[in-house]
């Protein structure tokens, strides 16, 4: 009997792969490689011939056209090897509740790790499913193995059943998604697709077209430093003048008291002595008027505290980071419409959503690879909490192969 996508995921989450921010090398952990090693072996036995691994440890395969159109389109479905630094990924043992029946999830190697439905409300949508989860001593790795396992499945089933007609397909899993270099290796080129979905969001039925614009901002100030014994009417403390310019950042637009559609800004260092002081920031925000009107704040905000201090100075730097992929994916709405619709036609109701962050899609989006994220069944990323539903995995399988189909149907 074919290996279902679930039986595909357990195989994944026991190889360690986490990635490291800290390693200047791509891949950041050579671990990653043992992933791509066995997927390579896997796509070769299913009839991705062409499938290999290339020196940055980025698989790469085909999965032949079965149409005789000749106009429709290469999509490359990707997802990435790589889990999180932020929790342990090493001796993953995978458990399976089967036919979920409510309540919270009691893991079994830690007795103070609980999934509960208070805090993941999404459980009352799966009550009957089998969900998958770690032990509680390590993450799971659903993000993003799920996605992995979906796509091995749908090229399983599209190369078994030659019928269904589609276009090439590629298939690509990347490194290092995690540290942010996961598309810094990429040979666009060599892909050759026309665009692609990353398999890397969560609730069933999600597509996701929207992510931050993003920008850095360095405030280096510089004070007057003197011996405090001798300060009176003379020091200005850069120390002081960094407090000030925190104190008088506006609450309301802070990681923690905004949601949604909202964009923040967010001090994420501080340095200082007497007479020099640093200050680091990350700015988010849906639109490019949102990030300038919040970049503006800031200068205003520092000018104005400075003017208290005659003696001192500042420079305000900014840094671009990452752009909303929407600016490029609504050249080419079709992709995330057929995607909504491939979505429906797997038996789902499909939910639009934006992305508090980056992805990878972003990045290729903005590279000349247009990339919205579908989901990929997973939930509580980055913890020992992550849990993932086979059922839900089976519907991204059916969604990836829905949308191989439209492509043909409607080139
Ligand atoms: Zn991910």
């Amino acid at each position: 009997m074919a290996d279902s996508v679930t039986d595909r995921f357990l195989r994944y989450v026991v190889i360690d792969t986490q990635s490291d921010a800290k390693s200047p090398t791509q891949p950041s952990t050579m671990k990653q490689k043992d992933l791509g090693r066995l997927l390579v072996e896997e796509l070769l036995a299913i009839g991705v011939s062409d499938a290999h691994l290339d020196e940055h440890g980025y698989v790469y395969g085909t999965i032949p056209a079965t149409t005789t159109k000749n106009n429709v389109p290469v999509v490359c479905f990707t997802a990435h090897m790589d889990t999180a630094p932020d929790f342990s990924g090493t001796g993953v043992k995978p458990q399976i509740i089967r036919n979920y029946q409510g309540g919270d999830i009691q893991l079994g190697g830690d007795d103070t790790q609980v999934i509960k439905v208070a805090e993941h409300p999404v459980l009352r949508d799966l009550i009957g499913h089998d969900i998958v989860t770690s032990d509680g001593t390590t993450l799971l790795g659903a993000d993003d193995k799920a996605g992995i396992a979906e796509i091995m499945s749908a090229a399983a089933f599209l190369i078994d059943n030659p019928d269904i007609k589609h276009g090439a397909i590629r298939i690509l899993f990347t490194t290092d998604e995690e540290i942010g270099r996961g598309v810094d290796k990429v040979d666009l080129k060599k892909l050759g697709a026309d665009f692609a979905y990353t398999l890397d969001g969560e609730t069933a039925g999600t597509i996701e077209d929207e992510t931050f614009s993003a920008d850095a901002v360095e405030i280096d100030i510089k004070g007057v430093a003197i011996h405090p014994g001798f300060a009176y009417g003379k020091m200005e403390n850069a120390i002081r003048i960094a407090g000030a310019i925190i104190d008088r950042l506006p609450k309301d637009a802070a990681p923690e008291t905004t949601k949604g559609r909202d964009g923040f800004i967010h001090p994420t260092g501080i340095s200082g002595v007497m007479e020099k002081a640093n200050l680091s920031f990350i700015i988010r925000d849906f639109t490019e008027e949102g990030l300038k009107t919040k970049e503006a704040l800031l200068e205003k905000i520092t000018m104005e505290v400075l003017a208290g201090y005659p003696g001192s100075s500042f420079t305000f730097t900014v840094k671009d980071q990452y752009r909303n992929m929407k600016v490029v994916l609504d050249k080419h709405p079709e992709i995330v419409e057929f995607a909504v619709e491939a979505i429906r036609r797997a038996g789902m109701e499909p939910v639009r959503g934006s992305i508090r962050g980056g992805t990878d899609g972003s990045r290729l989006s903005f590279m000349g690879l247009p990339c919205p994220n579908i989901f990929a069944g997973g939930h509580a990323f980055h913890s020992p909490l992550e849990f993932v539903s086979s059922q839900d995995m089976e519907k991204a399988v059916k969604t990836i192969v829905e949308l191989a189909k439209l492509w043909e149907e409607r080139a």
